[in-house]
């Protein structure tokens, strides 16, 4: 009460922005209590505002030097860091600029001389010394001021003293400032609570238990309490807390657009890069240096440009087509010309962008950025929702901040101020307003100050709590120790841990601790900062979330429909080879794939074996037209044989890299022309050893099996002397014999090809792989080839009717529309493209 009365008459100053928030709150709500319908609103703002505020209106000795922002300060570390000797070296300069900056910042809070650091004692230290001082002359020179030296140049100009709220520990610079402004600590809340500590048998039912636990409070009293769950690690955690809670607490939010406000709210945010508004933007701008084809795909089905709904489905479209030309990236011109025809919004628009200079201001940047989004129609047609506009406003904050970085970078080029914005759009936090909540989900020092009604604190294990030591690499950690800075020490940090449980457990009347007894198959103890509360158990009753509510009250009408219309007999159906393999493999997944066109969308990849698969197929075919026969090619010499050979791989190579001028680079196809050559001199040396043949590549043919009709095409076809036919097939990747066995054959191309021709007498595959060359098969006799399995004449019959009931069988399902999700076994929904049409995963 006291603390409300005085929130109303002085400033207060907080140990961090959700506190002040949290004050605020609370002070209007002790206002409409006290059933006054206007008030003055307390002055209540974290100690850096102030600080900011009271430079602005009373700068010591009227200092006029400019106060650097957060955004500018960070480009001045990273220009200092990067043309430095050191700067070379570094991946990352932006996250160097960060620790450097972090450094600088810890030795004016606890008031520790640049000087007292010892250049020898590592590298790091030397190179931070080194831009430490280049920062400091840099700003004395501009006349700028950073954050880190603000506190020291502010007066106290009369008036009352602020009150502070929140700190559990100031640092020297603090204490000092505090000092000399008269400002007023004011105690931490203290509850007489009883806190008690329950055990959970892993993070994931210590979610689900909480939400549970929150949501039986707010359903059992009669005005909403206040409630918070806390938690060390909330930022990695951030996501799975907001799957559980939303499942738990509010499953509309789980839908597309929701509309229902959540009832809970994260504190930390994400980073604004990856609100989806955002994200196009980057998107839109990344699109003046060309995009990737996955970034093409995000780019293209984006609601927030223009026409991105009108013209939703043939964007969509389109990313599909651009995914089958295996290009790899797209540059503005490759997009324009995809869009002109197909999405004439899109590429009136794209037509509309003019390439930019090379080197601008930070200003003209942010003004061509700014103008770029508006042309390509962005944030879209329809109307924002609340977070989305709420992203949008942020998006502006931070253009206008990379506009004011001309003072420290007076003209970059558009790959640094893409970088820039980049990595600054990833670095701030972006936590929308939300209106007033019963549950706040926080990290652990923000509920510092803050009381509730009840309390739970979680996933505190001895791993997680209190947390290891991460001292800052560019001071000395003896140095760092002896001051006792943040992070330098597991001494340190134990007693801080010690002195926030402490205060947590003052923090409401009603207080759980809880850790998990397991994490993946490591068994966990409680913290010992925890380990003296008194063991609890936790009641929830039997509380099931909405999902299995909503399924337990369903009225289903079971309805088995395990086929498709039936074809009309003979029907020549699209497919080929495949129709027997995937029938074979799953019967769904044949008529999902065959008939009804289901198929993913093809990903990014280089050049692949398949392509490599049919380079191979393509030179075996021109070289073949060429042999004709077995006699000529023992005919051949073997100078006369590799030219003929390194013509069709050349050949071959030529036509394949025209279909693919992106992914078969000249340097890859002179590596696989110096393969192919290997692989397929082997080959002929082992088909010399072969009894005289002719040879017919890539033959043709309709094979009418199980009421349908499909066109096969046979890698090649041998005919011997005596007239028996010998299948060849050409494999570059694993196949064997046994895949031609069973009921369910794994791949029954041969066999099919078998019932299609006369005078079948050996099928054979030939292997051509890194680690050798292999024919492999089925005959009739030795003597067709000598490797393969010879099975005598009247087994080679018995095999070719076996083949023949079990393709016939196929087709025919294939045929009469049999659709069951039913694989073969686990290996054939392994690769399988359409896993979320048929929702295996789910039964
Ligand atoms: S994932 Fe498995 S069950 Fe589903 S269609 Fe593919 S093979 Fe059939």
């Amino acid at each position: 009460m006291e603390l409300l009365e005085g929130m109303g008459k002085r400033t207060v100053v907080t140990a961090n922005q959700r506190l002040a928030h949290h004050l605020t709150q609370r002070f209007h709500a002790w206002q409409r209590r006290q059933g006054k319908r206007a008030w003055e609103s307390p002055d209540i703002l974290p100690l850096s505002a102030w600080i900011e505020r009271t430079y602005e209106e009373a700068a010591l000795d009227g200092d006029k030097r400019l106060p650097l922002s957060p955004f500018q300060e960070q480009v001045l570390w990273q220009r200092i860091i990067e043309a430095s000797p050191y700067g070379e070296g570094l991946l990352h300069a932006a996250a160097t600029a960060k620790k450097a900056q972090e450094a600088w910042s810890l030795l004016h809070a606890w008031h520790i001389p640049l000087e007292s650091l010892d250049a020898h004692f590592s590298e790091d230290v030397q190179a931070f010394l080194e831009w430490a001082k280049v920062f400091r002359d840099r700003c004395q020179q501009e006349g700028w001021l950073d954050t880190s030296r603000l506190p020291e140049a502010i007066a106290p100009t009369g008036g009352m003293p602020p009150l502070a709220l929140g700190f559990l520990e100031t640092t020297p610079q603090q204490q000092a400032l505090f000092q000399r402004f008269g400002i007023e600590p004011l105690p931490l809340p203290a509850f007489h609570g009883a806190p008690l500590r329950v055990a959970m048998t892993d993070r994931l039912r210590e979610l689900e238990a909480a939400a549970k636990w929150a949501k039986a409070l707010i359903e059992d009293a009669e005005c909403p309490p206040s409630i918070a769950i806390l938690m060390p690690d909330l930022p990695s955690l951030r996501e799975q807390v907001i799957q559980c809670f939303d499942e738990h607490l509010c499953p509309p939010s789980l839908l597309p657009r929701p509309v229902h406000a959540r009832p809970y709210n994260l504190s930390l945010g994400r980073p604004l890069g990856e609100e989806p508004v955002v994200q196009s933007a980057l998107l839109s701008l990344r699109l003046l240096k060309g995009l990737t084809l996955e970034e093409t795909g995000l780019w293209l089905r984006s609601p927030f440009l223009g026409e991105g709904e009108t013209e939703r489905l043939e964007r969509a479209l389109l990313d599909a087509r651009l995914r089958e030309r295996r290009i790899s990236r797209f540059s503005l011109h490759d997009l324009l010309e995809a869009a002109s025809g197909s999405c004439p919004g899109l590429a009136t628009r794209l037509r509309a962008l003019s390439p930019p200079p090379p080197y601008r201001s930070p200003r003209a940047w942010a003004r061509a950025f700014d103008a770029l989004l508006r042309t390509l129609g962005w944030p879209g047609e329809r109307s924002l929702s609340s977070q989305e506009y709420q992203a949008l406003q942020a998006w502006k904050g931070l253009l206008e901040a990379f506009s004011g970085l001309g003072g420290v970078w007076p003209s970059m080029s558009l790959s640094s101020a893409l970088a820039q914005i980049e990595h600054q759009a990833h670095e701030t936090l972006f936590q929308p307003q939300t209106p007033e909540v019963p549950i706040q989900v926080l990290g652990m020092l923000e509920a510092i100050g803050m009381t509730f009604d009840h309390l739970w604190v979680m996933g505190l294990d001895d791993n997680q709590w209190p947390p290891a030591p991460a001292p800052n690499p560019f001071i000395p950690l003896a140095l760092q120790r002896r001051h006792n800075l943040p992070g330098s020490s597991a001494e340190r940090e134990l007693a801080y841990a010690r002195r926030i449980t402490r205060q947590l457990a003052r923090s409401a009347p009603r207080i759980l601790f809880s850790h998990p007894l397991r994490e993946r198959d490591q068994a966990k103890r409680p913290s010992p900062l925890i380990a003296a509360f008194p063991q609890g158990t936790l009641s929830l009753g039997e509380a099931p979330s909405y999902p299995a509510l909503i399924l337990r009250s369903r009225r289903m009408e079971t309805f088995s429909d395990v086929s498709g219309p039936p074809l009309p007999p003979g029907t020549l159906v699209e497919g080929g080879k495949d129709v027997f393999k995937l029938q074979s493999a799953c019967p769904f997944r044949a008529f999902a794939r065959l008939r009804l066109g289901a198929t993913s969308l093809a990903r990014a990849e280089g050049f692949n074996a398949a392509d490599r698969g049919i380079l191979l197929h393509r030179v075996m075919e021109r070289l073949w037209r060429f042999l004709e026969s077995h006699g000529r090619l023992c005919d051949m010499g073997e100078e006369a044989l590799g030219a003929q050979v390194s013509r069709a791989i050349q050949e071959a190579v030529e036509e394949t890299a025209r279909r693919l001028p992106h992914t078969l680079t000249p340097r890859l196809a002179e590596i696989e022309k110096a393969r192919l050559f290997e692989q397929v001199m082997a080959c002929l040396a082992l088909e010399k050893g072969r009894s005289p043949f002719r040879a017919s590549p890539e033959v043709k043919k309709t094979v009418e099996v199980g009421g349908i009709a499909v066109c096969v095409r046979a890698d090649r076809v041998d005919v011997l002397e005596g007239g028996e036919v010998v299948i060849m097939d050409y494999k570059t990747g694993e196949a064997k014999i046994q895949h031609w066995e069973g009921e369910r054959p794994e791949d029954p191309q041969l066999p099919l090809y078998a019932l299609g021709m006369e005078g079948v007498a050996a099928l054979c595959l030939a292997q051509v792989s890194q680690e050798g060359i292999a024919m492999e098969g089925i005959a009739a006799r030795e003597d067709i080839i000598p490797r393969l399995r010879a099975i005598g004449e009247e087994g080679w019959q018995a095999q070719l009717k076996r083949w023949a009931e079990v393709l016939e069988r196929l087709g025919r399902d294939f045929q009469k529309g049999c659709a069951q999700v039913d694989p073969k076994d686990a290996q054939a929904c392994r690769y399988c493209e359409i896993s979320t049409l048929c929702r295996i995963h789910e039964r």
